[in-house]
């Protein structure tokens, strides 16, 4: 049986692991095919994946004890009831994680496991890049509010 590239023809992926061309493959059939979405996959190309979250802000975490009342939740991350006299610790997006569940997860990333809100990390560039974004961010929304007011 010959294979679906075999058929189309396609040229085999370059293996030479110094270019990344799986990636350009996949963007390239994305952008063929319509499903292109720079928000969703720019990130692949040009962004550096996010810096653990401040220790400061993980010190200073929300944290509580789970008491009976509250046994009827479970955590989003290892998906298992919060029980009893377990710690949990709350994200400023009001999502709550157990402490043990959520701390190797700060400091990985710096986003909420469940909602991606961002959160403060003690990296410069990184807070100067996602200062600049919500720059960009503010500018597109006075622009739209201008023209809506302008033709809404
Ligand atoms: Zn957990
Ligand atoms: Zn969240």
């Amino acid at each position: 049986m010959t294979s679906y590239f075999e058929e189309h023809n396609c040229e085999p992926l370059n293996d030479n692991p110094n270019t990344p061309d799986n990636l350009l493959e996949f963007a390239r059939f994305l952008i063929l095919t319509g499903n292109w979405r720079d928000e969703e996959f720019s990130g692949l190309f040009n962004e550096r994946p996010p810096p653990p979250t401040s220790s400061d802000f993980i010190e200073k975490l929300e944290t509580m004890e789970v008491s009976k009342e509250e046994t009827g939740s479970s955590c989003p991350i290892c998906l298992k009831g919060y029980e009893a006299g377990e710690t949990i610790s709350s994200l400023p997006c009001k999502h709550s994680f157990h402490a043990n569940c959520l701390l190797p997860w700060l400091q990985k990333t710096s986003s909420c496991p469940l909602c991606r809100a961002e959160l403060p990390t003690s990296d410069p560039d990184w807070e100067e890049m996602k200062r600049q974004k919500k720059r960009e961010k503010d500018r597109e929304t006075d622009i739209e509010a201008l023209h809506d007011s302008m033709f809404g």
